[in-house]
């Protein structure tokens, strides 16, 4: 069973608390109807995601919503993903308000999930998955993709390794 990759957008891909503009990084402005966003991406986020869907299933697991594919993944050179709608974000006491969504979304299927605002809290929710807490100042590095790359080939050869962040 291949694993998820489920995809948070602020923060692992857009480092909205960096100060400037970090290396690697580009702003964008993105418009549609009266709204505009500013985003800062990484070309290099492309490159690596689409080098990980030969092991993941990628998943958007954002905010954005449906969004993240109208708006974002053309710019980062991604194809269409898979996405998780939230109704309400309000259902959980500790930890990330996307949880509740995320176990129902998984079922049964091992997953790494990148995002700025993961913890211990879902590490003990999610045992032997991958819960990547990514610096939302700087984005996701070369590091985080190289974890999730060891993780990705383990998981695939079943070898039940549990990584942490
Ligand atoms: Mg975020």
């Amino acid at each position: 069973m291949r694993p998820l990759l489920l995809l948070d957008f602020d923060g692992p891909l857009n480092p909205y608390k960096a100060t400037g503009i970090p290396p690697g990084y580009e702003r964008h402005e993105i418009t549609e109807g009266e709204k505009t966003w500013r985003v800062l991406l990484n070309p290099r986020h492309g490159v690596e995601l689409n080098a990980l869907a030969g092991t993941f299933d990628l998943v958007w697991a954002s905010s954005w919503e449906h969004g993240a594919n109208r708006l974002l993944g053309p710019l980062l050179g991604l194809p269409e993903l898979p996405t998780i709608v939230w109704t309400d974000r309000t259902r959980v006491r500790s930890g990330s308000w996307k949880t509740p969504y995320v176990a129902e979304w998984v079922g049964d299927r091992p997953f790494a999930w990148v995002d700025d605002e993961v913890g211990d809290v879902e590490r003990e929710r999610f045992p032997g998955q991958l819960i990547l807490a990514a610096d939302a100042r700087r984005g996701l590095t070369g590091r985080e993709f190289a974890v999730l790359r060891e993780w990705g080939r383990n998981s695939f050869a079943g070898k039940g390794f549990s990584g942490d962040s």
